[in-house]
């Protein structure tokens, strides 16, 4: 168990290029967008922005928020949940959201959406009862949860990225940069999610179910949006992936290129490779 002494690790800031460096990071939903752990990720951000001396502010954007407040933000997150959440935060979503949620995407601001935010960025989700919940057709892609008479697509999932991680593999640590391939998590989903032509799968399902259960593909990728089912929540266990998402933010934010330090991930790392193993694949 990680006790608190042992933070702040290896501060050796080599995001020195940019003088007190900081990345506000918008959490859409938080209370209804949120399943399986995934507030764990906005902890996940924070700790490694934190140990590296980047500043975080976490911009709560729950229903009823300003669409001014979404503009602020260097990064975007936002989890999964029910059905009955989905439709909730479809009517709250409003045009001007969508427009500038749009625009925000289109110009390249990273952004994390898991699940059933990820299904929302989609064309449409025909939810367990056969109710169309309109999507705001960022991303080229649609749901279809078959109903309740079909088994829901649960489990532990691993699966090759297509992300270029070697991007950020100075910030891994050497014992684990051959491990940073592939991603590891919990999916639990009816959805199944089908890719259009204008976004790419985020991964290749090696064990697991992912978009479909079908296509063997996991999730989706849209210039520095990506969509994913991996719950668990996904970034702790994968923390190269969340380096990957910070390094793009502050990229965005000041000029390239910035290399992030190199943290000590030997927990998260035995955490990855816990899930490989229990899913008989070697990392
Ligand atoms: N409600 C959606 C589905 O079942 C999303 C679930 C989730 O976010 N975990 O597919």
């Amino acid at each position: 168990m990680k006790t608190k002494n042992q933070e702040p690790r290896t501060k050796n800031n080599s995001t020195s290029s940019v003088l007190s460096p900081k990345l506000v990071i918008g959490w859409l939903y938080p209370e209804l967008m949120s399943t399986y752990g995934d507030r764990g990720n906005i902890i996940c951000l924070q700790k490694r922005c934190q140990w590296r001396d980047i500043r975080v502010d976490i911009k709560l954007l729950d229903l009823g928020f300003d669409n001014k407040q979404l503009a602020k933000c260097d990064m975007l997150f936002m989890g999964g949940a029910q059905d009955q959440q989905q439709k909730i935060v479809s009517h709250d979503f409003s045009k001007e959201k969508a427009k500038e949620l749009k625009k925000m995407v289109e110009d390249g601001i990273p952004g994390l959406y898991i699940c059933g935010a990820y299904q929302f960025l989609g064309r449409y989700y025909k939810d367990a009862d056969g109710t169309i919940i309109k999507g705001l057709g960022i991303l080229d892609l649609y749901t279809e949860n078959p109903g309740e008479n079909y088994k829901r697509l649960i489990g532990d999932i691993i699966a090759k990225s297509n992300l270029p991680f070697s991007r950020i593999v100075v910030s891994v640590p050497i014992p684990y940069r051959n491990s940073i391939d592939d991603v590891v998590g919990f999916e639990n989903h009816g959805g199944r999610t089908y890719l259009g032509k204008n976004v790419k799968p985020l991964g290749t399902v090696l064990k697991g179910f992912g978009n479909n259960g079908e296509d063997q593909t996991e999730g989706a990728i849209y210039k520095n949006s990506f969509g994913s089912y991996l719950h668990g929540p996904i970034l702790p266990k994968n923390p190269h992936f969340a380096d990957y998402l910070i390094k793009l933010a502050l990229e965005k934010k000041y000029s390239p290129p910035i290399d992030l330090s190199p943290l000590d991930d030997s927990l998260e790392r035995q955490a990855h490779e816990a899930i490989a193993k229990r899913l008989g694949i070697s990392v």
